[in-house]
């Protein structure tokens, strides 16, 4: 069994409590790995180094081109150790491993790309408003110090290289909390990061519990900005405590994403994606294609054509290359899960697959939950509105395009949306009135970490990836410089110099 300690000021230390806990794999139950749990005094040491390591201008003040090798070296290093990762992945947070594999070649590359983005000019003269004899005026942008990042555990490796990345690219410091349920790949990460040689205290790793670490971060007078990903509740929590010292803040929360198919659209393939929107990673990912809207000239013959593919997807060891359905990530949350399906059974829905746990007794130990869909759902029922984080999706018909933007926008969330259609034109014209930060078309789940990602409404606030995303880990800074305006032509001559001549 691996032990990780706390990654703090560059070396690998035991929690000042003493407290360790064990990883648990969602398959068997098993211990994966046992880890020592930050308490708020960890946490502060972590915040003290981070601060130390951005004051003292280690990494700040460094030239753009070594934060953006050092981005790289992690990059390749991970690349290096792509196949002990992939089995950690799997081991640790039940992703099957064709989405490992997926997740930790994306996770080098976003290092990568984030490596790119450090290279950019921070500084320009806004040559637009400078005017000779007048002014010179810059636009800087600024690492903004101190970065608090809070991470969930369904991507576990690849959100942390989603914070990691930008902050750095900035010349952010971070200390970073990963998940209490998927610490291992993120402990792994801080030996990379070890190793590749950044300087003490730039990177800092503490997993630990929410309510504690986690709000430690939050509560902490030396963190600058907070860079949270998991749930609009706690999203909420955060922003209130972040308020009292205004501290930045992105959020990257829940969401309830709508997927529309028109009448025109290529069915086989808007089927398939229909399932890979919803399905993918048992539907624990925050742009889940969760609420399904299909145009009734085909819904008799979709949801037919869903329902005996979505059948067909095998549930199984997250560590065999044919399961498509791994488990969720703890009993807790399967436990969850499941309520929210009765819910919906008890309100009269009718449930066109799935429903149980599967009886299997291969899967018995794992934390699983049948693919489960219902269809013709009320738009304002529960099942329908809340983020449910599992295999649980919702069918309605629509009969108009205005309908089914209606019924897509009807909902707090707004992290992603999709439509399926020939039609380019009347894809896109719906494409734009939806309420959602990213809107697949013909498509699922392809984000790019070139290309702003984050929500409307209650899904977010601030956009993570491309030169935006690393901005967001910059404070903006204007600097008006004087081009030699004699004394008696300054703007403010009249106001300051009393009874001199007023200017016409
Ligand atoms: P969560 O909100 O329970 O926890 C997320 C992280 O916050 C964990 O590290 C947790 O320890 C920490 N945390 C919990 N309480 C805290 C507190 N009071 N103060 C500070 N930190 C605290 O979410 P989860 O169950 O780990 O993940 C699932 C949620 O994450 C879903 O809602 C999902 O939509 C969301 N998510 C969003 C995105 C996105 O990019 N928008 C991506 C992935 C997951």
């Amino acid at each position: 069994m691996r032990e990780y300690k706390l990654y703090v000021g560059g070396k690998f230390v035991d929690s000042k409590s003493g407290r360790v806990e064990d990883s648990i794999n969602p398959f068997d139950g098993t211990v994966v790995g046992r880890f020592a749990v930050a308490s708020p005094e960890d946490v502060d040491a972590a915040v003290g180094a981070a601060r130390r390591a951005f004051d003292s201008g280690t990494w700040t003040a460094i030239p753009r081109e070594e934060r953006a090798s050092c981005l790289k070296k992690i990059a390749d290093k991970i690349n290096e150790k792509a196949a002990e990762l992939v089995e950690l992945e799997v081991l640790d947070s039940g992703s099957t491993v064709k989405k490992a594999r997926e997740d930790i070649s994306l996770s080098a590359r976003a290092f990568a790309i984030f490596s790119k983005l450090a290279t950019y000019e921070n500084e320009r003269e806004m040559t637009e408003i400078s005017k000779p004899g007048f002014a010179k005026n810059y636009l800087r942008f600024e690492p903004i110090g101190v970065v608090g990042a809070i991470i969930p555990w369904n991507f576990p490796l690849k959100m942390a290289a989603w914070k990691l990345g930008p902050a750095l690219a900035a010349g952010c410091t971070v200390v970073l909390k990963p998940s209490e349920l998927t610490p291992v790949t993120a402990m792994e990460l801080a030996k990379i990061i070890n190793d590749v040689g950044l300087p003490a205290g730039v990177v800092n790793i503490v997993p630990g519990y929410g309510a504690e670490a986690g709000e430690a971060i939050v509560r902490h007078r030396g963190v600058d900005k907070i860079a949270f990903t998991g749930s609009t509740a706690v999203g909420k929590g955060i922003m209130e405590i972040a308020s009292s010292d205004f501290k930045r803040l992105t959020l990257e929360c829940g969401g309830k994403s709508a997927n529309i198919v028109l009448d025109d659209a290529d069915m086989e393939v808007a089927t398939d994606g229909s399932l890979y929107g919803m399905f993918y990673h048992s539907g624990q990912c925050c742009e889940a294609a969760t609420r399904l809207f299909i145009n009734e000239r085909i819904y008799d013959v979709f949801v037919e054509s869903l329902i005996e593919k979505a059948k067909r997807m095998r549930l199984g060891n997250p560590m065999d290359p044919s399961t498509d359905i791994g488990p969720l990530i703890s009993k807790k949350q399967a436990a969850r899960v499941l309520g929210y399906i009765d819910g919906g059974r008890k309100d009269g829905f009718k449930m066109a697959l799935g429903g149980d746990v599967p009886h299997s007794p291969g899967l018995a130990k794992g934390n699983f939950v049948e693919p489960t869909i219902f269809v013709d759902v009320e738009n304002r029922a529960k099942i329908a509105q809340e983020e449910i984080f599992g295999p649980v999706l919702t069918v309605k018909k629509f009969s108009s395009d205005e309908e089914a933007i209606e019924l897509a926008n009807d909902v707090v969330y707004g992290l992603a949306a999709g439509v399926w259609s020939k039609d380019l034109t009347r894809a896109m014209k719906i494409a734009e009135r939806l309420k959602a930060g990213t809107v697949w078309i013909n498509e699922w789940h392809l984000l790019n970490e070139r290309a702003p990602f984050g929500g409307y409404k209650q899904s977010g606030i601030g956009r993570e990836f491309g030169r935006i995303g690393v901005e967001e880990y910059m404070e903006i800074k204007h600097i008006h410089v004087d081009d030699g305006v004699p004394r008696d032509k300054r703007v403010w001559y009249d106001t300051v110099v009393p009874g001199e001549k007023v200017r016409g």
